[in-house]
């Protein structure tokens, strides 16, 4: 069975006393409710609060630690920025990159993106890599030409090896924030291509292997129907992972 996961990134909400209340509920009732063992959960916060947040997870279990983003070089000169490793010294696991936000806000483009998901690989962290249309692409009915392009350029480089430490996490730019979710149908229509892209450019095992997450005003009414589709393994969630009750539905949603 493919590994399951729901994933909060949290963007840039949150103070640290917020950070830490969220998770102490997210983990307590999770403990107390969540008995789907095929589940992980990876928790996302902002820079500041990933050592903080850390500590209030419980090791060896179900939780993760994730980051939002990274700079693709190991040290030096780069004031501001913060590096895979950096982000692997504190705890983190995984990483977020190829995020619609961060490829339009500050200019990521699929060559950059390819070279964060090597700094990433390099260092054993295990990126969540987004991909995602937009309104005006999904209307001339380019969805697909598009995706293929976004996976071609940022992540089918990789060997068959590196590529199955990979999740894809499908985010319609329309949805996100929006409260305008996918259909279930829209959705799993493009993870089963993207399975179906995986399957052509690797092979049929690593494609069925490969954990491919929905992200797009996913919450705690809609996530059991989206999780109910055959190639959806999951969610990476917005605005809901912000809440400890709807963030837990989420999570008990499989
Ligand atoms: P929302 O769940 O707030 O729509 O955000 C989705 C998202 O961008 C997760 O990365």
């Amino acid at each position: 069975m493919r590994q399951h996961i729901v994933a909060g990134n949290w963007k840039m909400n949150t103070t640290l006393q917020d950070a830490q209340a969220l998770v102490s509920e997210i983990t307590n009732m999770v403990a107390d409710e969540v008995t789907d063992s095929n589940v992980q959960v990876v928790i996302c916060p902002p820079f500041p609060f990933l050592t903080s947040v850390a500590k209030l997870l419980p090791e060896g279990g179900r939780f993760h630690l994730g980051a939002q983003n990274y700079h693709h070089k190991e040290s030096g000169a780069y004031t501001g920025e913060v590096s895979a490793q950096m982000l692997k010294s504190v705890g983190v696991e995984y990483v977020i990159l190829g995020h619609s936000e961060r490829r339009e806000h500050f200019r990521e483009d699929d060559q950059l993106l390819s070279q964060k998901l090597n700094a990433a690989l390099a260092i054993g962290l295990k990126p969540i890599f987004c991909v995602g249309e937009s309104l005006e692409t999904r209307e001339a009915d380019e969805t697909f030409n598009f995706i293929s392009k976004q996976l071609q350029e940022g992540v089918f480089h990789l060997s068959q090896e590196d590529f199955a430490k990979v999740v894809i996490a499908y985010e319609p730019i329309w949805a996100i924030g929006t409260g305008k979710t996918a259909t279930s149908q829209q959705a799993q229509e493009v993870h089963a291509f993207i399975r179906e892209q995986i399957a052509k450019t690797y092979d049929a095992a690593t494609a069925e292997n490969t954990t491919i997450l929905y992200g797009g005003s996913a919450n705690a009414k809609n996530a059991q129907e989206l999780f109910a589709q055959p190639d959806v393994d999951g969610g990476l969630i917005g605005g809901a992972s912000l809440k400890s009750r709807d963030f837990t539905e989420i999570i008990k949603s499989f």
